[in-house]
Parts: C-alpha cells; structure tokens; sequence
C-alpha cells in the first residue's frame, strides 16, 4: 500500500525527468512546425508541471499524412486480426507495468484521486486494449444465400484515418477507449488530447512505440482544438471523427468536417437522473447516488447530478445525504484517503461556482458545501467542497445544464409520472440510475426514460461488450463491443452470382 509520501516522491521524480511533451507523429518525436509551446498545470498547486510543444495546423496535417501513408501501406490495416490483436495485448501489458507511472501522472494532471486513477482507470485502459484485441479476432461478416442463384455476403474493412479528440476528464481512459477499437479494426489515427491534461496522452505513445506498430499507425499532436482539432476534422484524408466532450464543442466539430463528409460518433455531455422510489434499498441508493456524482470530483460524463427522491423519503434521504457529503474527504489527489480532489483548472472552478450563484439567484439553497475548503494547504488548488442544491425546480439552469463539477441538485416528485417527467425533462440523454425494489416499476420505466443507458439498483457499472453512448444532446452513436466495430469498420456487400438467375436482355431483340 502506497502512501502520500510515496506519491509524492514519485510525482516529483517524474515530473523532474519528464522533457518537453513532443508530437509523436509516423513513428517519431517531433517538436512540431510551429515552435509554439503551452503549458500544463498542476490543478492542486497552480504550478506548471510540463511543458508541451503544440502541432499547429500544419503538424496536424503532417500527422493525417503520416496516418494516410500508414493505412495504404497495408502494414497495419491488412495485417492479420490475430497479430493485430498480439500488438494490443502488448499494449496491454505495458499499462499494466506502467500502471503506478501513468496513474501518478494522470493524478498530478488532473487532480483526480489517486485510489481512483490506480484501481479504476488505468487497470481500465489496459483492458481496452485486451478487450478490443479479442473481440479484432472475431470480426466476422454476415451470409444471405438465395438458393441456387447468388452467395450474398458482408465483410467489414477498416475505414481509415481516424482523428480522436478527447476531453480532461480521465484523459488516459477515455484515449485507449478510442485507440484500442479503432486499432483493432485495422485503422490508422491521430490523437489528439484536451490541452489541460496532455501528460499521459504522451505515455501512451511511449507505450505504443515501445510495443512497435508500424510507423503512423498511431500519431499524437498536441495544440488547441481551435487550431489542430478544427485542422483535423476538415482534413479530407480524415474519415472517422470519434470525439468526447462537450455537446457545444460536438456541434462545432461536425460543422467543421461536413464539408468534407465524415462519419462521426459523439459522446457529449451528460445531466443525468438518478430517481430513488421510496420501496428502493435506499442504503444502497444513498452509498450509489454520492459515489456517482462525487467520485472523479464530479467531473465525469455519466454522473448522476439530478436526484429525484420520492415525497415520502425526501426529507430523511437529504438529511442523510448532506450528513455524508459533510464527511466526504477533500484534499490531496495523491492522498490515497483522499475521495474529491482539485477540479481540472481555476477557469473550471470559476465556471463551476458561478453556477453555485445563478442556484441561489434562482432560489435554490445551497444545503451543504459549495465554498472552498478553508484549509490553508489547500488554498493554492482549485478545491471545492462537495455540494448538495435543494429546492430545486427542474427549469432552473442548476437542474437543466452541465455543471461538471462535484455539485448535486435535489428535486421531490410525486409518482412514476412525474419521476418520468423531470428524469425526461432536459436536453440531455445520457444514462440514467434507477432505484426501486418492484421489478414491475423498474421494468415499465426503464425504457421511457430518454437515455443511452439505465442502470437499474446500480450505480455505473460497464460491460465492455454492451453498446455506450447517449441520445438526444449527449451524443450520437454507440461505441462498445461490437457496436464500436460498426463504428470503425466499413461494411461492404459481395454479391456473388452463380450464373443461372436471369438477367434482362435489353438490345438484344434484333
Ligand atoms: P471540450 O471542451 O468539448 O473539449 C474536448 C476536446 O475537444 C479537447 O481535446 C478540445 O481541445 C477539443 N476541441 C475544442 N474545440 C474544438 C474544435 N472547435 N474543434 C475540434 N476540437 C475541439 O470538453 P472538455 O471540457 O475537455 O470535457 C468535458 C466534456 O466532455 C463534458 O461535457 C463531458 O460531459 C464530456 N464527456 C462526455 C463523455 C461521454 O462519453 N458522453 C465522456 C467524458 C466527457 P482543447 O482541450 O485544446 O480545447
């Protein structure tokens, strides 16, 4: 069992020998066409930790060169399925060796829990790769006979080039969550990380050097979305865009490459529902609804920041509510006890608690939390306390838009009809948690509520094999087991005539 001291050290080792973050593009470190630099910050100091060369416009488009040039070699994309996948599973194993590395560095980034980054996203990133190794041997088409005329049959080929943008939030997870299919279905990429958390984008390319893919096969750029996302997406040798982030940023992003027709999937934001009946295991409820919305400080796609309790539990459920929450442990991320730690960056905080000012300005009350900590070595990160918002009305913003943040609203209802009502009563569709005990109720509401996923009696749990992804403002598409190979893979159909059917013979009349 490690401790704060050891993190600590190590964080500081690391960081003293980490060089300047370089792009990684057709197999080699680059600092990039531009000579540009940014920063990245330590959320629980404020202090620069790294610094990062930015690919610029043109860089992304050497890297799309680069990923192009891989993908028509065949080296990668007709490579066999099974050695494909032996190079994932060493992709694999190489997190795993690396795994107390790449979760110091992801904590310092982020200010995400250590306990959290260790056991959950990084053992998590590795799987990606062992999971989608697997499932690239079993890429399989399907038949469609038509007896004694024709072999109808599909296969499914890699696509392309793909661009991955990803977010700040578990930045290493959700990459290989993104790389690992995408690979595996015998396509090329560029990644492209979020600019506050650039750190273990670059141990990834380490890891994926290390485990010697053909050159270009994988590319990493750094730089803004404005510049090297938007260059990205409308790059015509680009044909998958998989992006995660916000739903405005989504918008953006498909304007950006509809000149030039790409296929897309989007996972964006999230206000999820977490809807507690009064015959549910409300310990249960209570352990599941404050890990969902408080774990990764809040700032997690699928948290569950809409509590919706049932009347007659609502005063004793929030009683027990605000006393946990009172006694969640705050500090540092690379305290091991440590269960919220800094939010991302001090823009991030400052969006976050404005939305504590428009709760009150609309009437809300703020019932536990909502300032920063007053301990004075904690004063220099971006720390908040966890917070639970009461009276609440559904069309306040605090219970329409994404916080993104360690911030929980409360609202009452009456029956299933008005649980259905508020849980459907925003933009977003997401995933959603249900609680009750009557397998009637559970089963009746499940699929009435607007959402890509429902956890029922659960908090969030994933398959690996089952389809995620949101509707309505939360994303367009799944991604997940076979799903994502429908994602990454081109389907294409064969027709094969066995040359007996008959075949009009316009002309042929003289
Ligand atoms: P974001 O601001 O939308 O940024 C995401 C990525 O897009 C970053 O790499 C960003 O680059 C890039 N980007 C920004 N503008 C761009 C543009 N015009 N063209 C191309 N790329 C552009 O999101 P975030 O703040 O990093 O992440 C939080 C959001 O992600 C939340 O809304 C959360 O719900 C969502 N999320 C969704 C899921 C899901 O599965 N549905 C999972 C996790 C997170 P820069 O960093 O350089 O700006």
């Amino acid at each position: 069992m490690q401790t704060t001291t050891d993190y600590a050290a190590m964080s500081q080792r690391l960081l003293e020998q980490l060089p300047p973050l370089r792009n990684f593009i057709g197999g080699a470190w680059t600092e990039g066409p531009t000579g540009e630099t940014f920063t990245s910050i330590n959320p629980a100091t404020n202090q620069p930790i790294a610094t990062v060369h930015a690919a610029g416009r043109a860089g992304a488009q050497q890297a799309v060169r680069a990923a192009r040039a891989a993908f028509d070699s065949g080296a990668w994309s007709r490579m066999a399925p099974a050695d494909r996948a032996r190079a994932l599973r060493r992709i694999a194993d190489l997190i795993r060796q690396r795994a107390d590395e790449i979760a110091v560095l992801e904590t310092t980034d982020t200010g995400i829990p250590i306990t959290q980054i260790r056991a959950g996203q990084v053992l998590r990133a590795a799987d990606n790769f062992d999971f989608f190794a697997e499932m690239a041997t079993q890429i399989t088409g399907e038949t469609y006979p038509v007896e004694g005329a024709f072999l109808n049959y599909s296969v499914h080929k890699p696509v392309g080039v793909a661009a991955l943008i990803t977010p700040w939030n578990t930045p290493f997870m959700l990459e290989t969550w993104k790389v690992a299919p995408c690979l595996a279905a015998g396509n090329t990429c560029v990644l492209k990380p979020a600019s506050w958390s650039p750190l273990s984008a670059y141990l990834l390319a380490q890891v994926i050097e290390e485990a010697d893919l053909p050159p270009g096969t994988f590319n990493l750029v750094y730089g803004s979305g404005d510049t090297v996302g938007t260059a990205l997406c409308a790059d015509p040798e680009v044909n998958l865009i998989s992006f995660t982030g916000e739903t405005t940023t989504g918008k953006q992003l498909m304007r950006s490459g509809a000149a030039t027709l790409k296929r897309y999937s989007m996972e964006l934001g999230g206000k999820s529902p977490v809807i507690v009946f009064a015959d549910a295991d409300l310990d249960r409820a209570l352990d599941a609804a404050i890990f969902g919305v408080f774990s990764l400080n809040g700032e997690r796609c699928t948290a569950g920041t809409r509590l919706l309790l049932q009347r007659s539990i609502y005063d004793d459920f929030v009683a027990r509510l605000i006393e946990r929450v009172r006694r969640i442990r705050v500090g540092d991320p690379l305290d091991p006890a440590t269960e919220v730690g800094p939010l991302i960056h001090a823009r991030h905080l400052e969006r976050v608690m404005g939305y504590l000012d428009i709760a009150t300005a609309e009437g809300a009350t703020i019932a536990v939390g909502g300032r920063r900590p007053d301990r004075p070595e904690l004063a220099a990160g971006n720390y908040l306390e966890p917070t639970v918002i009461v009276d609440v009305r559904n069309e306040m913003r605090v219970a329409q838009e994404e916080i993104f943040g360690p911030v929980l609203t409360v609202l009452p209802f009456a029956d299933e009809e008005e649980a259905l009502r508020l849980a459907n009563g925003v933009r977003y569709g997401l995933d959603a948690y249900l609680w009750t005990s009557d397998v009637g109720r559970a089963t009746r509401l499940a699929p009435e509520i607007e959402a890509g996923m429902v956890w029922v009696n659960s908090q969030n749990v994933r398959d690996l094999r089952t389809p995620f992804g949101g509707m309505k403002e939360s994303g367009i598409g799944r991604e997940g087991g076979r799903h994502s190979f429908e994602f990454y893979t081109e389907t294409r159909t064969i027709h094969v005539a066995f040359g007996r059917h008959p075949i009009p013979r316009f002309g042929a009349t003289p």
